[in-house]
């Protein structure tokens, strides 16, 4: 049997990033920038202030209460600026460019607020309330280095530093195709024999939630060739597929009889459980990566988690490697097959324990539903005792 190390090394071997295209801010998010962004001016690009209140000449208001006439009123984008004299006050708003002459600024709870002439009850040093030009990015200042993923803020500051679009590693498009004749849409009558497909349901939004775009194609059954032509279909549009069912040692195994003979994806038995039989490859004239995991419901997940996940990372341009472990004391006793990793399911808590859910059975989908970490189990490990220093992965 294969490892589970030496299937993840192939796969990482094979996938590729994604090449870089320029999106609109409004499409960016989520992906990895793929260029060095920095700002083409200050930012701020002027001074400016940082409160309501007055601007003034700090020498003005070495002795105070004093009151100062106001002689102009300044709003943030105000471009008519007249400067402050000796002895004069500008109101002036957040944001609004600070006067010539004025050098500190007096918050408007520091005095009276007044309009025409202002009581100022406060001193303040110079430089007061002033946001300095360039305090937050010098012109010509990197911003953003390649291979930062897009979140919230970061559109931000490329947005602040006026930017319209941006060059990216786009999230991949994963077509996710479950086959089983059994397979029922949820929602709809069972009849005898039939289950609901749950597995499509679960890999696109885990797809969705490794930052890729996730798509679930139509379930087809266990004929060859109509999986040969739904996912001829769905090429157009995928980066990746993930398939799931059909890879089995049994008769009416859909993906493996379509794929096998392509020779270009590989069925294997990888040491693990859940999910020892697995295919990957590729297939289609631009060389799609396709995962064909195994149908049991928790079997696929895990497989996900181990080995599509790390791919859609190098996809997108990210380091990518075995999921992070962490370290938990176990609560109760495992037990795991000789030669193969175990990936059990378990709840961690905040308190650095873990305990299995009850039903580990690769069919146990409320179980996985419970459980918010795998246990793993090294492959020569059959027998561990409670109180054991074990390694987990967060799901
Ligand atoms: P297979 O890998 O196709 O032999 O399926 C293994 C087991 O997983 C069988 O019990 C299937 O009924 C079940 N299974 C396969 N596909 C799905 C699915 N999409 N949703 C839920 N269970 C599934
Ligand atoms: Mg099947």
């Amino acid at each position: 049997m294969k490892s589970v190390d030496a299937h993840l090394a192939d796969i990482l071997a094979t996938v590729r990033p994604l090449a870089p295209l320029e999106l609109e801010l409004e499409r960016a998010l989520g992906t990895t920038l793929a260029e060095e962004v920095s700002a083409p001016l200050p930012l701020p690009p002027f001074d400016n202030s940082a409160m309501d209140g007055y601007a003034v000449r700090a020498e003005d208001i070495a002795e105070v209460p004093v009151t100062l006439p106001v002689i102009d009123d300044v709003a943030a984008g105000s471009d008519e600026l007249r400067a402050v004299g000796p002895g004069h006050a500008v109101r002036i708003m957040t944001g609004a460019p600070v006067p010539a002459g004025a050098d500190t600024v007096v918050p408007v709870e520091w005095t009276d607020g007044g309009t025409a002439s202002v009581r100022i009850e406060r001193t303040a040093a110079p430089g007061n309330a002033i946001r300095r030009a360039g305090e937050d990015v010098q012109a010509g200042e990197l911003v953003l280095a390649p291979g930062t993923v897009i979140g919230p803020a970061q559109l931000g500051i490329i947005a602040g530093v006026g930017r319209r679009r941006v060059r990216v590693r786009p999230r991949p498009r994963v077509v996710v195709l479950a086959t089983g004749a059994e397979l029922v849409e949820p929602g709809l009558p069972l009849g005898p024999g039939q289950i609901w497909d749950s597995n499509s349901f679960t890999l696109t939004a885990a797809v969705r939630e490794a930052g890729a775009e996730g798509f679930r194609a139509d379930t087809v059954g266990d004929d060859p060739a109509v999986f040969l032509d739904q996912l001829d279909a769905q090429l157009v549009r995928a980066d990746a597929v993930i398939t799931s069912g059909g890879v089995s040692m049994g008769a009416y195994e859909p993906v493996k009889e379509a794929l096998g003979p392509l020779g270009t994806v590989r069925f294997e038995k990888v040491a693990m459980q859940p999910g020892m039989p697995q295919g990957f490859g590729v297939v289609g004239e631009d060389q799609v990566p396709i995962f064909a995991l195994p149908g049991n419901p928790v079997s696929s997940y895990v497989s996900f988690m181990l080995f599509v996940r790390p791919a859609l990372r190098k996809m997108c341009g990210l380091p990518a490697g075995p999921p992070e472990t962490q370290t938990a004391h176990v609560i109760g006793a495992l037990r795991s097959p000789q030669g193969r990793r175990s990936f059990l399911r378990g709840t961690l808590a905040s308190d650095g324990t873990v305990s299995p859910v009850r039903g580990q059975g690769s069919h146990q989908l409320a179980a996985l539903a419970s459980a918010n970490a795998l246990i793993v189990v090294p492959e020569d490990v059959t027998e561990v005792p409670s109180g054991t220093a074990v390694e987990v992965i967060r799901l």
